[in-house]
């Protein structure tokens, strides 16, 4: 099972926009963009929601089936352990093995001295793309603080692989949600690793320099996440040719959605490159949701309005499990009394990802974005306010994601020449 070169990680809250999002990746197919859509939904998500992995994928078939889609597709089992993997793998064919905990822990110093004696050839000259060159003890400080965790995945791996068969399903990694970002010459190491551990990788997601906070804007330097960007590639390619990684192999950008001002340097040096992309980034769905509820007016109007001043009274909860990517000034936060005598264009305008919009705030985005488990809670409520006003939340869905997601990264990238 071959992941194609473009493909787009798609996740949906509450299970109602798996055609929305499809009508997108088929739209942008339309203009000669050809992208593979994922399903995903981590374990995380499924326990605010109080859902099970079946259910995305009920929603990725009944997607697939409704518009008629006959390419590849994927369900993907995002950011899972040894501990949770277990109820994704009768419904997913690709799985994100996070190994963010074991990243750290003691590395035996046998293993550590092992690792250098076998890849100390890598030491001598400049041979990893942006790095200097690596020292045997720098190999070894690579070993000692990655070896466990990717040792965990080669676990992890066998446990889907022993219940699924080798080939049958796509497999990630995934060390995005560290302390640091890893330098080229981790990867490149990482890489290795992963290989000795027999993984079929395709692909790779390591941690960015910069921030990659929920719903809005990067955070950082753009010239040098493009440079970054850049050097990961090449590594990418150089540990597939030494160690024998598959082909497709490929970097995966875990997003928080949103990342408009890294969108066109990331399309620059996939073209310079030539390289493929996995880019996680349909978070915002949700978001759209309360913004055609919001726009709706009435009743769904009020309960927007309610979801926000819940969020807002149970602001750590509902942040506590997102805390390292979101960035909330608790004093710019709108009173929830302001918010309940808004129109629904205000709230629009106050929600609506445009840095432009002088009504536009970050920080109320930011807390609605982890505030779904206020409206999981509602349940059906919120559930016949979908309903009731898929006619104009569905456009919204499918607007948002084509126009400022996929034909922003993959449009000028990923068309026949
Ligand atoms: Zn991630």
């Amino acid at each position: 099972m071959i992941l194609p070169k473009y493909s787009l990680g798609i996740g949906d809250r509450f299970g109602r926009q798996g055609r929305a999002q499809l009508a997108a990746v088929v739209q942008a197919g339309a203009r000669g963009v050809e992208i593979t859509p994922v399903w995903n939904k981590s374990n995380r998500e499924h326990v605010i929601t109080r859902t099970s992995p079946e259910s995305v994928r009920a929603e990725a078939d009944a997607a697939v089936s409704a518009l008629d889609w006959r390419r590849p597709y994927f369900v993907d089992a995002d950011h899972i352990t040894l501990k949770t993997v277990d109820p994704f793998i009768g419904a997913s064919d690709f799985f994100t093995i996070d190994v963010t905990d074991f990243v750290g822990r003691p590395a035996p110093e046998p293993d550590v001295q092992n690792f250098v004696a076998r890849y100390r050839r890598y030491a001598a000259r400049d041979v990893i793309p942006g790095a200097p060159t690596a020292s045997p003890d720098d190999i070894a400080a690579t070993a000692r603080k990655f070896l466990p965790a990717i040792r965990e995945a080669g676990a992890i791996y066998q446990r889907v692989e022993a219940a699924k068969g080798r080939g049958r399903f796509v497999t990630e990694v995934s060390i995005d949600e560290t302390d640091q970002p890893q330098t080229p010459a981790d990867l490149f190491f990482i890489l290795a690793a992963i290989a000795s551990e027999a993984i079929p990788l395709q692909t790779i997601a390591p941690k960015f320099a910069g921030r990659f906070n929920k719903g809005v804007d990067y955070m950082g330097d753009v010239a040098h996440f493009e440079k970054q960007f850049g050097d990961y590639i090449a590594v990418v390619a150089l540990a597939v040719r030494e160690f024998d990684l598959p082909a497709n192999l490929k970097l995966s950008v875990h997003s928080g959605s949103d990342k408009f001002s890294i969108y066109g340097p990331m399309a620059h040096a996939l073209r310079q490159h030539g390289a493929g992309l996995h880019l996680k980034t349909a978070g915002t769905t949700w978001l759209e949701e309360v913004a055609g509820l919001a726009q709706a007016g009435g009743a769904a109007l009020t309960l927007v309005q309610k979801i926000y001043t819940q969020a807002h009274a149970r602001i750590e909860e509902v942040c506590a499990p997102y805390a390292a990517v979101i960035d909330i000034d608790r004093r710019r936060l709108p009173s929830p009394e302001t918010v309940r005598s808004w129109s629904g264009a205000d709230y629009v305008a106050a929600l609506h990802h445009d840095q432009h919009c002088p009504a536009y705030n970050p920080y109320f985005r930011q807390l609605l974005h982890v505030g779904f488990k206020v409206a999981a809670e509602m349940g059906a409520q919120y559930l016949q306010a979908l309903d009731a006003h898929a006619d104009i939340i569905g456009p919204l869905v499918t607007e948002n994601l084509l126009e400022r997601h996929v034909l922003a990264v993959f449009g000028e990238v990923a068309v026949p020449r």
